[in-house]
């Protein structure tokens, strides 16, 4: 089958498009297989090409961590999904057995991975998954929002809805428009009745994301100070929860921009992953700095609802073929990308 394979770590230049990678059987009883009709990629596609320590790669091994596809062929035990059925595929694979599992916290499980990271991705014609990480959706889905919807809208709603618990009194520093995290926990906030602040380095960017709903937008940049900015526009309270997913560039200005009481949630770090927070602020305001990673099976059941009912739609930036998805790759790291790089298999 086709599929974007890396043999080894390193850069962009690894990328390699072949057509003669095996094709997956169903060998578990519980598990599916699915004919991907669009992949969408994540900045965890870019993090695995570059290694991950501890994560092994058995060559020629296919990226990818989302998609939609049509059930294929199914296991023996399989209930509730058959052939046929048109599905978005939920990235995260948990053992559905351990402590962390049973209390609903999947993202925790001890066998925790990911599509594309520590299992055979979705850039590819054919994927074999286990039938709990599928959601039955309409067949005229549109697959380029269906490819894009899960990891960026799931890590999203965990961040606001379960982790930062958002709601109509809040004000939301989002940072980094540009992002499909940053765009689904815009739509996720406003729905919640936020007021939401969105930043980028571009405004055409801004100016996109106030049609998406933001209500202020601040440019970042080098010698702009996003935290400095919100005090001196709330009359140095702050916001009551900053999402950051950028890292090190951010983080001294997120903390500048936390009110008392704020909490802070964070699932990544794109320019760096050492931050560096003085304990006497953190104490002094209150603050509750959280950790977040996917989502739970009843977290994407809320994602996959609030999408089939309109109300989550994922911004596409560009599509590309599966024969070019190496250009797609390259396109996440764009300056110019705005919403979700998605790659169109059959
Ligand atoms: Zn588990």
């Amino acid at each position: 089958m086709r599929a974007l394979t890396i043999d080894a770590h390193g850069g962009l230049e690894q990328l390699r498009f072949r057509s003669d990678v095996a094709e997956p059987e169903v060998s578990a009883p519980t598990d599916v297989r699915v004919r991907l009709r669009a992949a969408a990629l994540n900045h965890i596609d870019l993090w695995t090409v570059l290694g991950v320590p501890g994560v092994k790669l058995v060559p020629p091994w296919i990226l990818g961590s989302d998609g939609m596809g049509v059930i294929d062929a199914v296991g023996a035990g399989v209930t509730r999904v058959t052939v046929g059925d048109t599905v978005l595929i939920n990235p995260g694979v948990s053992c559905r057995n351990c402590e962390y599992c049973l209390s609903g916290d999947n993202p925790l499980c001890l066998k925790f991975g990911v599509l594309g990271e520590h299992r055979p991705g979705t850039l590819a014609e054919f994927i074999v998954i286990p039938e709990a990480n599928v959601r039955t959706v309409p067949a005229s889905t549109s697959p380029e929002s269906g490819a894009a919807i899960s990891l960026a809208a799931l890590t999203a709603w965990r961040m606001c809805v379960t982790k930062a618990r958002v709601g109509p009194e809040d004000d939301v520093l989002i940072w980094g428009i540009g992002g499909g995290v940053a765009q689904m926990a815009l739509a996720i906030c406003k729905a919640r009745g936020a007021r939401t602040w969105v930043t980028s380095g571009s405004e055409g960017k801004l100016e996109r994301a106030r049609s998406l709903g933001a209500d202020v937008l601040l440019r970042h940049g080098p010698g702009i100070d996003i935290g400095k900015e919100i005090r001196a526009q709330t009359g140095k309270r702050g916001v009551t929860v900053v999402v950051d997913t950028v890292g090190t560039a951010t983080w001294s200005q997120s903390l500048g921009a936390l009110g008392r009481r704020g909490r802070l949630v964070t699932s990544g770090g794109t320019s760096g992953h050492l931050l560096e927070t003085d304990v006497r602020r953190l104490f002094w305001n209150q603050w509750s700095i959280m950790g977040s990673t996917m989502g739970s099976d009843a977290e994407y059941d809320a994602v996959v609802g609030e999408f089939l009912a309109g109300r989550l739609t994922p911004v596409v930036d560009s599509v590309h073929t599966l024969e070019r998805s190496a250009d797609a790759m390259a396109r996440l790291e764009n300056a110019e990308r705005f919403g979700k790089v998605v790659v169109r298999i059959s």
